[in-house]
């Protein structure tokens, strides 16, 4: 992390550390859920779930957002990134930049909507649907290269968040305004429970958001309120493919080392979050048996943040 604040690594280093002491307490009662290793979700839970790309929350956590709501509690979403190079990598190749920036903010938009809709059907309020608007595929670098000096997003062509629909438009695209947004969000947000991405994730995006949030978990002693969760597991995880009802979700080989809580969802938790899934039809046209595979009785939820 050449170009890192003094204080990041320091602090994550910390905070790993933490994570693991934590590992040898025993972890609170699930209590009325019954669930091993989580907090009691009831109406004083405020749930907020950390998703580097729209569709993030719903593979990892659609079930314990439902349950949450169903308790009585508030569930809120933050999007890193819109979402606004994903599909475009992959598929166009487009000769105009002015041309590619548009397609790429058109493809957000469109990214939001659907992140609006999936999580509507799983309760979660519009107030708490809360949109950052980082450039996609370029969170590690605004943590490492460019704290201070503003990145420009080889897709959306943009050095500030250039989204209206995000919580604060015009915030220069570095790391220090992403933190301070985040800060905002947990300040707004006050949770009681934060499910994010594990820093072993192989997804550069999804490791800078696990790290984001466990430096600002620390400074706020809120670390034991984080929970991790893995979408890029390695070695074709999760497998097998496609939809497979009733089948639980197997370990990650990413996550070896860490033994995760099992979140078991009831049959209509899952089908709600195959509809949610659905909602994600930009993703699904290019990757439905990688989506569909997430779709399953368990979600995997780990106290620590590595072995
Ligand atoms: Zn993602």
């Amino acid at each position: 992390m050449p170009h890192a604040s003094p204080s990041l690594p320091a602090l994550l280093l910390a905070a790993l550390n933490a994570g693991a002491a934590l590992a040898g307490a025993s972890a609170p009662p699930g209590a009325a859920t019954g669930i091993a290793g989580l907090p009691r979700l009831e109406a004083a839970t405020s749930l907020l779930v950390v998703a580097p790309h729209p569709d993030d929350e719903t593979l990892c956590c659609a079930g314990v957002m439902q349950r949450v709501v169903r308790a009585g509690g508030r569930v809120s979403v933050v999007w890193i990134t819109s979402g606004d190079g994903s599909e475009l990598a992959l598929l166009l190749i487009e000769k105009s930049l002015l041309r590619q920036a548009a397609k790429a903010r058109d493809l957000a938009a469109r990214r939001m909507r659907e992140a609006r809709a999936a999580t509507a059907l799983l309760g979660v309020p519009a107030a708490g649907q809360l949109f950052l608007g980082y450039p996609d595929g370029g969170v590690l670098g605004l943590l490492t290269d460019h704290r201070v000096r503003a990145y420009t997003s080889p897709f959306n062509g943009a050095a500030a968040v250039p989204y209206a629909q995000a919580l604060f438009p015009g915030h220069p695209y570095t790391g220090e305004s992403l933190e301070r947004d985040f800060a905002a969000v947990l300040e707004r947000v006050r949770p009681t429970l934060i499910l994010a991405p594990t820093p072993l994730d192989t997804h550069p995006d999804h490791r800078a958001a696990g790290l984001l949030t466990i430096a600002a978990a620390t400074r706020r002693g809120m670390l034991p309120q984080v929970r991790y969760w893995i979408v890029h597991g390695g070695e074709g995880w999760p497998t097998p493919r496609g939809l497979l009802a009733g089948v639980p979700l197997t370990p990650a080989p990413r996550m070896r080392g860490v033994t995760p809580d099992v979140f078991w969802l009831e049959p209509a938790e899952e089908d709600r979050k195959l509809k949610a899934l659905e909602a994600y039809d930009t993703q699904m046209r290019v990757m439905a048996p990688f989506l569909l595979a997430f779709v399953r009785t368990t979600e995997l939820l780990a106290s620590r943040a590595q072995p």
